[in-house]
């Protein structure tokens, strides 16, 4: 199981809006209900962060209606002494086959 942010938006008029949140609340589903939106600051989208086995399973507990335009990004903590682990998967991009990170964290 890994964490996933799912981040949702929706149209920014007001019967959007409310139809976006009146799905979301009616929908049985926990994890829905207890997103939090933007709509109040002017960022129409809903978040919530999910723990499931993939993307996939991620995607399912989005509505339909709202899956097309949803954002799903496996989400990953570092603890101070792995923060290096964190940076192999860059080496595939950047050819960096060494065990050094391809960046440097500030303070490190
Ligand atoms: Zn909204």
């Amino acid at each position: 199981m890994s964490a996933y942010l799912i981040e949702i938006p929706h149209p920014v008029d007001k019967i959007a809006c409310m139809h976006a949140i009146q799905v979301f609340l009616e929908s049985g589903s926990h994890f829905l209900a207890n997103a939090d939106w933007g709509c109040q600051d002017g960022e129409h989208k809903a978040w919530l962060v999910v723990n499931v086995d993939n993307k996939n399973q991620a995607l399912q507990i989005v509505p339909p209606l709202f899956r097309h335009d949803a954002k799903i990004i496996k989400l990953v903590k570092y603890m101070k002494e792995q923060a290096a682990e964190g940076f192999k998967y860059h080496e595939a991009n950047t050819g960096n086959l060494s065990d050094e990170p391809d960046r440097i964290i500030p303070g490190q």
